[in-house]
């Protein structure tokens, strides 16, 4: 075991409130606590945080977005375009339906889907677009809606790390086609595991509710059937009720990322990383909830890896971590077809991607002590 300094700031720590501890405890007395009263709180919650739209709730990310291609009649034979820069779950559905999934390379700028390059990889087999908004920033949604408008295609957002984000003012989930949430322990609204799709209507929202415990239904033969091929997805009210808390601070938490993210900007302001050619991500303070803060090390004018860059900040109690390696290039993929070279954006950013410390209960000082700590190991192991 390595030790690691009374003082370690991780990456990502989760903010519960003891309102919200003694609520999962009333719950575990309750004698319910798998779905129930808890989970209908919290869809009605997620529901008028996203404008009035029906959300089923389900256990994790993957699930909704796998129900969400489900729900859109995707299946096999079509094609489903989206990023190579994101974590696996966003692609591994898509061959979960027996669909095939379209990378198109990101923008290095935004580090999102770029939007040519998807209008370019649409083909007659085309059904749906899963855009990703990495680190919490939105892709151009207007641009995105019109491509799809245009190509008669559906839209899954994964919104996994996009809770609390926005586009113009409006709500990330209050907009768009259909919208996964994932409420992993490190999303920026968390379940513990957990997840939530935001739909269209009603019939959408009962097709969810199916699909996520066996397709289900109170009617038919001796009062129950079973007309979709469901699955077992459900939340369990024990977690709905750490999302039901997690929601009433969710714009001071948007809010307190930002000031982190502003103080991360000024901190790298001329620093010797950023004059080594350390990427920065788009200093966009008002759509993106600052999911993540996420450099790109210049690893070429360094004489160590990042695996070894990792270690020095580690030493210097500080955690990091790397989110993503590019998907297309994991064994899966490769024998799919999918080779080194495709999609040279999201390969560069797999490589050199680091995640720094943020989280609700850091402070501005933390983060200042995270930008000396990398100009110091930029500085010591430069070329
Ligand atoms: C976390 C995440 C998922 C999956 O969510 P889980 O709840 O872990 O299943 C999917 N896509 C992205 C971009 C994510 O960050």
């Amino acid at each position: 075991m390595t030790q690691t300094p009374a003082s370690f700031l991780p990456f990502v720590k989760p903010e519960i409130d003891e309102e919200t501890i003694a609520g999962v405890v009333d719950v575990l007395r309750s004698g319910w606590i798998t779905t129930g009263p808890q989970n209908q709180a919290f869809e009605a919650a997620l529901s008028e945080y996203c404008g009035g739209r029906p959300v089923r709730t389900f256990n994790s990310g993957t699930a909704t977005l796998e129900i969400g291609l489900r729900i859109a009649g995707v299946g096999p034979g079509d094609e489903v375009i989206t990023t190579p820069a994101s974590w696996v779950s966003t692609s591994n559905v898509i061959y979960e339906v027996g669909a095939t999934p379209v990378f198109a390379d990101i923008d290095p700028v935004t580090r999102n889907i770029d939007l040519d390059k998807l209008e370019a990889a649409i083909t007659p087999k085309t059904r749906a677009i899963i855009p990703v908004f990495l680190t919490g920033l939105p892709v151009d949604m207007d641009r995105l809606y019109a491509i799809a408008r245009q190509h008669k295609l559906r839209v899954i957002e994964d919104a996994a790390q996009a809770f609390g984000a926005s586009w113009n003012g409006k709500r990330i989930g209050a907009i768009g086609d259909i919208v996964s949430f994932s409420f992993h322990a490190n999303k920026n609204l968390t379940s513990i595991e957990g997840g939530a799709l935001v739909l269209n209507n009603e019939d959408e929202a009962e097709l969810a509710r199916k699909y996520r415990l066996q397709g289900i239904t109170r009617t038919g033969h001796d009062g129950m059937d079973c007309d979709v091929l469901g699955g077992k997805y459900n939340l369990t009210d024990v977690a709905a009720r750490v999302g039901l808390g997690q929601l009433k601070h969710i714009e001071r938490f948007t809010e307190q990322r930002r000031k982190l993210a502003h103080a991360y900007f000024t901190g790298f302001e001329g620093s010797a990383a950023v004059k080594m050619g350390m990427g920065l991500p788009l200093a966009d303070l008002v759509n993106s909830n600052w999911h993540m803060f996420q450099v790109t090390l210049p690893l070429d004018q360094l004489t160590i890896s990042r695996a070894e860059f990792m270690e020095q900040l580690k030493q210097r109690g500080i955690g990091t971590g790397v989110h993503y390696p590019a998907i297309h290039l994991f064994t899966l993929y490769r024998e799919r077809g999918f080779t080194e070279g495709m999609f040279p954006h999201a390969e560069r950013l797999g490589q050199t991607t680091l995640t720094l410390p943020l989280f609700t209960q850091m402070s501005v000082a933390d983060v200042a002590r995270v930008c000396r700590a990398i100009d110091e190991i930029c500085t010591q192991y430069a070329k």
